[in-house]
């Protein structure tokens, strides 16, 4: 079946002629038709006449050539009856209409007079405009009647093509703003003028450059004007239309030229948008289209245009910020991995995906302020631009992350981590910025991009914990560990929620007096099975992940109610000490939330006791220093963990403001020995130099407390004192001491070393490793 909507425009626009089909068995008729119309022009264009002998060959010719304006049918005159007679005209009536669907062909029947017409009923049924006799078809006659119909023809075509028109601008709204970008919109503009005016004219489209505004360019062009797309509006070889695009853009609205002879010109310029704004301007030659545009049409498409061109606009900023960084200026991490997905898509082999990360940022940010915060960041991005060619790609994936995907010949981690070796200036100060990378080569097999992502996010991570200011390469084991680990972290969060967590104490004595002086949290997680799942496994792994901050806030309040409970029993000893991870110390909140613990749980600052570990010694200093100092203010006193396992330096112990020192129990265990025996005496001494106590860990028989207060170490704890109890074997614990110490008062002296009584069921009790 022909679509209408062609035939319309091929009425309306490129045909170049009238059509006038006579249909009719008698020769005659077709003779006079040819002399009437001979030469006969309408509104500029020709009337031509086709010529049909029968119904068979109208159907064939209508099929053929349905840019008809006028078809003339005879009746046949064969049959007896009149409307036996008529039903083969109205038939190919209705195949005109419905068939070859030309709804805006006029049809004319020519009757044998009176008598011999169809009812008015019938030519309504039928879509017939007209019937005549063969008077009124007469020479003389024929070319006024064939004018009508033709004008009527016209106006049919011309509404047509306006409904159209407005159709294809509702229509067209959704589909140009779908479009990718601006010059695509543009090209869109030339598809929807072309369908709107029924000729594929030529058209210029342009609009200012970028950025911020350019010179004008052409955007997209058609027609003669083909070859011009992208050159300067300036550059454009033809005069008027360029003038005619100026006046457009300065006034801001359509201009519709006027020829020399004041009658309207062929050419026009549309303004699409808002002048100053996202504006675009429109020339066209309409000379290819048949009669002068309708102006409120092409008013109403620009209006409509304007619309999409500034929702398009919104469109690209939403999409600029969804793939870019404000900051820092570069793409973001959506659009890192799209590129990494791409990139793994095409199966880029000898490509890097390296993190870049800046060490200690968080904390440098609290310390310094977010300015320089901010400035750092900046710096850092400028540099690894510089650092790499054009063409690798430099996203920033997260706070202080960034990411460089490219190949490997033109990518070194090295490289990267060195643009920040020269320090940051800030006011004249420098500051050294040290950064870590982790990254992954790109594998044969396609994966994801954020899987790969995340391949180089692990070998960052541990880059961060073991090798800072370093680089490090993904491997396959790093992926199973960090499963394990997240696994083990899931688990975590429900043994919280489920209540799975509980704490056992370690009381401390002084090795002189065998008095106790404190008691250590410890936390414990009995898994579903019953096991203990110790915490030098769970704790690195809640430390990484930040869930440590919430612990423990636990963990400080369980120590500290039970600490109340002791109080109000009498049982308590001078401090109840909780052991403190680095991330804890980190979060801004932590000094707040000790002291509404304190407050909550109404114990003041001397019950309780921080142990932090050697590893705070690698903070910021000044952050650092003014938590602790804040705590020692409220009375809270400061111990440090694991002495002598970690850190090498030891100037911090100068530094910080702290209370205590603790031996860490590899060093007690090994008392036996030379080597183990001699750290702990250059602890006990440097203790005693600086003025602070020292607490032995691991104290495991007699002989090491005997070796211990030789030395002059004052504190102890291992499990030949106590191993760490539960509340309930706590609190039996404290009663059969007091038992004790009831019965062997006074205390024994120092000489009579081990006089502590064995406790009972000893290896029996939770938390005993
Ligand atoms: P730590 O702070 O050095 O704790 C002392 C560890 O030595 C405890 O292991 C304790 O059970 C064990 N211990 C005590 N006496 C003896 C002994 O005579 N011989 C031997 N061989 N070991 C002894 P635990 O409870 O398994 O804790 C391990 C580590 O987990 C702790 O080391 C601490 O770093 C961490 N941790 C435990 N609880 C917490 C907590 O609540 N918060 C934080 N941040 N870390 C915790
Ligand atoms: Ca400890
Ligand atoms: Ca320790």
């Amino acid at each position: 079946m022909r679509p209408e909507a062609e035939t319309g425009r091929r009425l309306h626009g490129r045909a170049p002629d009238w059509r006038v089909l006579v249909v009719d068995e008698d020769e005659r008729v077709h003779a006079e038709a040819r002399g009437a119309l001979q030469g006969l022009a309408l509104f500029g264009r020709p009337v031509v006449l086709a010529h049909a002998r029968s119904n068979e060959e109208a159907r064939v010719q209508v099929l053929d050539a349905p840019d008809l304006a006028v078809v003339i049918l005879g009746v046949e005159t064969s049959g007896a009856a009149v409307d036996a007679a008529l039903a083969p005209t109205l038939a190919l009536a209705d195949f005109i209409r419905h068939t070859a669907g030309l709804r805006n062909t006029r049809i004319v029947l020519r009757t044998h007079g009176a008598g011999h017409a169809p009812s008015p009923d019938a030519l309504l049924r039928h879509a017939i405009d007209d019937c005549r006799t063969p008077a009124e078809l007469s020479p003389g006659r024929l070319p006024a009647l064939v004018a009508m119909a033709v004008r009527s023809c016209m106006q049919l075509c011309a509404h047509e093509a306006q409904s159209r028109g407005l159709e294809h601008i509702v229509r067209s709204s959704a589909s140009l703003l779908e479009e990718a970008g601006l010059r695509a919109f543009a090209h869109g503009v030339i598809a929807q003028l072309t369908a709107l005016l029924g000729a594929p004219g030529d058209v210029l489209v342009c609009a200012p450059g970028v950025p911020p505004v350019g010179p004008y360019r052409v955007l997209a062009a058609a027609g003669r004007f083909a070859h011009l797309a992208d050159v300067a509006l300036d550059a454009v070889p033809d005069a008027p239309a360029v003038a005619l695009l100026r006046r457009a853009l300065a006034s801001g609205g359509n201009v519709y030229g006027n020829d020399s002879a004041g009658s309207e010109s062929r050419e026009l310029a549309l303004h699409i948008g808002s002048k100053n704004a996202q504006e675009m301007a429109v020339f066209i030659d309409t000379a290819a289209s048949h009669g002068a545009p309708d102006r409120r049409l092409l008013d109403v498409f620009c209006v409509n245009l304007g619309t999409l061109l500034h929702s398009r606009g919104l469109l690209e900023r939403m999409h600029d910020s969804a793939y870019y960084d404000p900051l820092v200026r570069l793409p973001n991490r959506t659009r890192f991995v799209e590129k990494v997905d791409d990139c793994a898509r095409q199966g880029m082999r000898d490509h890097i995906l390296a993190l870049v990360d800046i060490d200690d940022f968080s904390a440098t940010n609290d310390v310094m302020g977010h300015r320089f915060g901010d400035r750092l960041l900046e710096t850092v991005a400028r540099r690894l631009a510089d650092a790499v060619p054009t063409g690798v790609l430099l996203a920033r994936l997260g706070a202080d992350t960034f990411g460089v995907l490219g190949p490997v010949r033109q990518v070194s981690p090295q490289q990267l981590l060195d643009c920040m070796r020269q320090p940051l200036a800030v006011d004249g100060v420098p500051h050294k910025v040290s950064l870590t990378c982790g990254y992954v080569l790109l594998p044969e097999d396609a994966q994801a991009g954020v899987d790969l992502v995340k391949d180089a996010t692990i070998a960052l991570k541990r880059a961060k914990r073991d090798h800072r200011g370093q680089h490090l390469q993904y491997s396959a084991h790093m992926g199973t560990e960090a499963r394990a680990r997240a696994l083990l972290l899931s688990d975590l969060r429900a043994a919280i929620d489920n209540a799975q967590l509980f704490l056992v104490y370690q009381p401390q004595l002084n090795l002189n007096t065998r008095a106790l002086v404190g008691l250590e949290a410890l936390v414990r997680w009995r898994a579903d099975d019953g096991s203990l799942i110790p915490p030098d496994r769970f704790i690195p792994v809640a430390e990484h992940s930040g869930l440590i901050v919430a612990l423990g806030q636990w963990v400080l309040y369980t120590a500290c109610l039970t600490m109340r409970e002791l109080l109000d029993a009498d049982r308590a000893p001078l401090r109840m000490a909780v052991n403190v991870s680095t991330v804890q110390l980190q979060d801004p909140g932590f000094f707040e939330t000790v002291r509404t613990t304190l407050s909550n749980t109404g114990l003041q600052g001397h019950h309780l006791e921080l142990e932090i570990t050697e590893s705070v010694a690698a903070l910021p200093t000044q952050l650092l220093e003014s938590t602790l100092a804040a705590l020692r203010a409220e009375g809270i006193s400061i111990a440090i963990d694991d002495f002598g396992t970690g850190y090498s330096s030891l100037s911090y112990l100068e530094r910080l403001p702290l209370d205590r020192i603790k031996i860490d129990g590899t060093f007690v265990r090994r008392l036996g020995e030379a080597q183990g025996a001699r750290i702990a005496e250059m602890v006990a001494q440097l203790g005693r130099k600086l003025g602070l106590h020292v607490l032995a860990e691991g104290i495991e028989d007699a002989t090491a407390w005997q070796a211990l207060l030789a030395m002059d170490c004052d504190e102890g704890q291992g499990y030949f004192i106590a191993p760490p109890m539960d509340r309930s074997s706590l609190f039996q614990w404290l009663r059969e001491r007091a038992e004790t110490q009831r019965r062997e008062r006074p205390l024994p002296g120092v000489s009579s070393l081990p006089g502590f009584p064995a406790l009972p069921g000893l290896s029996s009790l939770p938390g005993h490793a």
